[in-house]
């Protein structure tokens, strides 16, 4: 902090009440105080609640001796947690005793000044630090405050936990997050309410666990609660304990819940970071259906110190041209024999220190972090100018279909940027194809869909990439303004193998029909796949069997190829 303690806090005096049953300490203690603060007084716990409650309004801190006649100490503290209104007014606790000092920390006191009061200057600070910390926490308390589950708030959580490791450096501890599988769509099926009646059942069981140890958690926020607690191998036998009482208290059987743990965490390592890397560990199993946890390990630290190399390098990448857009062609096959219709533009990092990396390693990382949208421009205007080059090579106009990130269709300048690559290039709309994946439409149908709509108005072409993989439902893809379906990859891998995956791209292609839309495949490999996909009735077949994600300059061939078949 640095500042003199002696300034009053904001140049506001705060009003101080000291409880002590002996004279002279009262005495002693108001002295040191009484320049820098109005103080009152009261000699045991009774006359320290009467007082409280009277002023509860302007009292900003209480120093409370412990053992005293009438009501003690570890009563007022009890007392003041309780109540909701003087909750919020820090006590720092006057004693001489270590063990008196952990019980009364479990009890909510802010601090403690050791008798007997001989450093002036250490009481002051630690008078003004609490009451600062206090006037903090009130305010995340009004803007943050979980009364939904009566948990603490972050803020006063990860206190806690900084100094209950001060107190016990030596115990080992696992700091742990815990979350709700699917939450969001608990949330969509069964409505807010009773996403609500889970997450209270559900920091209930948290409570419940902790009972009786040193362990604390909060809501850090929706669904995710984080826990502190004593080590323990196995967290098997807490999570079905949690899930068993979930189930049974809310009547869905279908919940299940998730635990990222790290694990002994070394004390060394700030809280939050330890909580980081549990949620680390915590997103690993996203996705699932059952209840488990994943603890921490090596590996994904080295995933982490990758994520975040990529991260800082991406800036310099763009400037420095190490991205590549490479294309790969599409092929029409209704007629007798395939001829290329288009090509999708596929991004690559010719990173100076990993060599060639594929999009699966950076785009979901950037579009967690929405760097995505810098990136996808650079591609969007690479792709633009491609086809502007080859237009104006060959005569002849190759559509190109672009990836569009769902955090892309959410910026309100996406429909302004697309629209004015497309004419400084001097290219139609219809040259540019828009591949937007299923599961953005389902995340925020509406607002999806009236850009997408838009965007169509003007003549550009929308293709859904990776269908079947997200949860449309019939009755919104009937109303979806989209030009094709391009087949989630997953079914294409099984069709020569099984007769559910052959079926399902039956299924598909049928409600293609429906639509009166094209269908896409794509990852079609070997001879095999190709065959039954044309048997099948589908229209455009993208995929190794053809050729992989090449340069532009490779491309070339399969343009020269197509103006070669059709002469
Ligand atoms: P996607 O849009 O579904 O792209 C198809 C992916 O399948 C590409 O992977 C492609 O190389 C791969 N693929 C094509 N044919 C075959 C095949 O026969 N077998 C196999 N095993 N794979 C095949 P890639 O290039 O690694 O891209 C992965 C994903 O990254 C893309 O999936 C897309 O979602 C994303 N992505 C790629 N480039 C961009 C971009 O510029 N912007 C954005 N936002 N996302 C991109
Ligand atoms: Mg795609
Ligand atoms: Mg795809």
């Amino acid at each position: 902090m640095g500042e003199d303690v002696r300034t009053p806090i904001n140049g506001i005096r705060r009003l101080v009440l000291i409880v002590d049953d002996e004279h002279i300490n009262r005495r002693v203690l108001g002295k040191i105080i009484e320049n820098d603060y109005d103080v009152i007084y009261a000699e045991n716990g009774q006359e320290a609640m009467e007082q409280i409650r009277k002023r509860q309004k302007t009292l900003s801190m209480v120093l409370l001796d412990l053992i005293m006649p009438r009501m003690d100490g570890y009563e007022v503290l009890t007392l003041l947690r309780d109540d909701p209104d003087l909750s919020r007014i820090p006590v720092i606790v006057l004693t001489s005793e270590r063990s008196a000092e952990v019980k009364s920390l479990q009890l909510g006191a802010a601090d403690f000044i050791t008798k007997p009061y001989d450093m002036p200057e250490v009481i002051l600070a630690r008078v003004r630090r609490s009451i600062e910390l206090a006037e903090d926490n009130s305010i995340i308390n009004a803007t943050e405050n979980d009364t939904l589950t009566g948990l603490y708030t972050k803020k006063y959580f990860f206190q806690h936990c900084c100094r209950y490791d001060q107190y016990y450096p030596d115990r080992p501890m696992d700091a742990a997050v815990l979350n709700v599988n699917r939450f969001h769509l608990v949330n969509e099926l069964h409505g807010r309410l009773f996403g609500d009646t889970v997450i209270k059942a559900l920091a209930g069981q948290i409570n419940h666990i902790l009972d009786g140890t040193d362990g604390i958690a909060c809501r850090s926020d929706a669904d995710s609660f984080y826990i502190y607690m004593a080590h323990r191998d196995n967290y098997e036998a807490v999570l079905n304990r949690i899930i068993t009482e979930l189930i049974a208290v809310t009547g869905q059987t279908r919940l299940s819940i998730r635990m990222g743990v790290y694990p002994a965490a070394d004390k060394s390592i700030d809280t939050e970071t330890r909580f980081d890397r549990a949620a680390v560990a915590c997103n690993a199993l996203r996705g699932n259906y059952t209840t488990g946890y994943c603890v921490y390990d090596d590996k994904m630290h080295e995933k982490e110190l990758y994520s975040e190399k990529l991260i800082g390098d991406m800036d310099i990448g763009v400037e420095e041209k190490q991205f590549r857009v490479y294309y790969q062609p599409k092929y029409d096959i209704r007629g007798v024999d395939p001829l290329l219709c288009s090509a999708e533009a596929l991004i690559r990092w010719q990173h100076p220190e990993y060599g060639l990396v594929g999009p699966g390693a950076f785009v979901p990382l950037f579009e967690e972090n929405g760097l995505i949208k810098k990136l996808d421009r650079y591609v969007w205007r690479e792709a633009a100018a491609q086809i502007r080059a080859w237009k104006d090579k060959f005569g002849v106009t190759l559509p190109v279909s672009v990836n569009v990130s769902r955090v892309d269709i959410s910026d309100p300048g996406f429909e302004k940027e697309i629209t004015d690559i497309v004419e400084e290039f001097g290219l139609q709309p219809g040259e540019y194809l828009l591949e937007i994946t299923e599961s953005a439409y389902t995340d925020n149908s509406e607002e999806i869909i009236e850009t997408v709509r838009r965007l169509r108005s003007k003549g550009f072409r929308v293709e859904m990439d990776d269908f079947g993989s997200g949860y449309s439902s019939l009755n919104m893809l009937a109303s979806l303004p989209i030009d094709a379906l391009k087949l989630d990859m997953a079914f294409i891998k099984k069709i020569g193998e099984n007769d559910k995956d052959l079926r399902m791209v039956k299924l598909m292609i049928d409600i293609a029909e429906f639509m009166q839309i094209p269908v896409i495949a794509e990852g079609v490999e070997t001879k095999a796949q190709y065959d039954l996909l044309r048997k099948s009735g589908c229209d455009i077949i993208q995929g190794y069997y053809f050729s992989k994600p090449v340069s532009p300059e490779d491309f070339e061939k399969f343009m020269e190829d197509r103006i070669n078949h059709t002469l």
